[in-house]
């Protein structure tokens, strides 16, 4: 046993305020967080409990203007009517996260900040060019996410929301584990109306979520699976993992971009 304070705010500063303790970190559903712990692979000395803040919960959909709160669960977001109206993609990805536990108990923020290379939102984010809010500023998620479970947050910082255009047309399609049902490689496609389109890959970079320059620029001059067929994707900067070696998962970032596009 180890002891851990236990923190309930009920508002944003009374949040952040808490987490000022030495070791002390927010606990939003805690599906990586509490399972870290119990492998005793962190041991904080605070946990600050998200989950009671109103303001960090919710949707709005206000024409395509999207924002999501923080601490809105996987379950919230694959289910919200209003979102699924506005940019259904989002909704589709929610709903292939882990299980119906993971989903009612997982947030988009903790998920955001935790950024597990293999993790599905930090693909639409980047797709979306959405924008992290947090206590004190606004991070482009092409600025946020830095490397294999790391962003730019700093210490205290909390995310508070997460917000983006709804595209004109999206989808996200995923290769998953079998078993943890995390992707093995899943490749969010987003197109504008003014022909911008964005392919971000995730589960399959060495360095985290990236971008497909070679891609994005053939779906905008065709948005079409067929523009892809020329398209190579390199194997070099790809993970390789007892899962998949890095070519397999070159092959499935084409394989999984030409789907979302035909879903799309
Ligand atoms: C069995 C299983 C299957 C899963 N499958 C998938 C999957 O298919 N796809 C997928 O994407 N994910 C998957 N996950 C992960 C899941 O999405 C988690 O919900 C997510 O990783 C963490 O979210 P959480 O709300 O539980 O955060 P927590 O575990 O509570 O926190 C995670 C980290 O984020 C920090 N944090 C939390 N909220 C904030 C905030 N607002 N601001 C700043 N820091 C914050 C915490 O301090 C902690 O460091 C799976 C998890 C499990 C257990």
């Amino acid at each position: 046993m180890y002891a851990t304070n236990y923190h309930r705010p009920s508002s944003i500063q009374d949040a952040v305020r808490m987490k000022s303790a030495d070791d002390s970190k927010y606990l939003a559903g805690g599906m990586t967080l509490i399972a870290t712990m119990k492998q005793r692979l962190a041991a904080p000395s605070d946990l600050v409990d998200l989950r009671h803040i109103p303001s960090l919960k919710g949707i709005s959909v206000d024409g395509t203007s999207i924002r999501i709160g923080a601490a809105t669960t996987h379950y919230d977001v694959a289910s919200s009517t209003e979102l699924k109206a506005a940019c259904p993609a989002i909704c589709d990805l929610a709903h292939g996260i882990g299980d119906p536990h993971v989903r009612h108990m997982g947030t988009i923020g903790g998920s955001v900040a935790n950024n597990d290379p293999a993790a599905d939102y930090p693909a639409a984010l980047l797709a979306l060019d959405a924008v992290i809010v947090t206590d004190a500023r606004e991070i482009k998620a092409g600025d946020f996410f830095t490397g294999l479970f790391e962003t730019a947050l700093q210490d205290a910082e909390m995310i508070v929301a997460i917000t983006f255009d709804a595209p004109a047309k999206a989808a996200y399609v995923k290769f998953r584990n079998p078993a943890s049902r995390y992707a093995m490689t899943g490749v969010f496609v987003a197109r504008r109306d003014n022909g911008d389109v964005r392919v971000a890959v995730t589960g399959a970079g060495g360095n985290g979520v990236f971008r497909h320059a070679g891609m994005e620029a053939a779906l905008a001059l065709n948005w079409s699976p067929d523009a892809l067929a020329g398209i190579s994707v390199d194997p070099s900067d790809l993970m390789s993992d007892i899962h998949a070696s890095a070519e397999y998962r070159a092959n499935l970032v084409k394989v999984m971009a030409k789907r979302a596009v035909a879903a799309a």
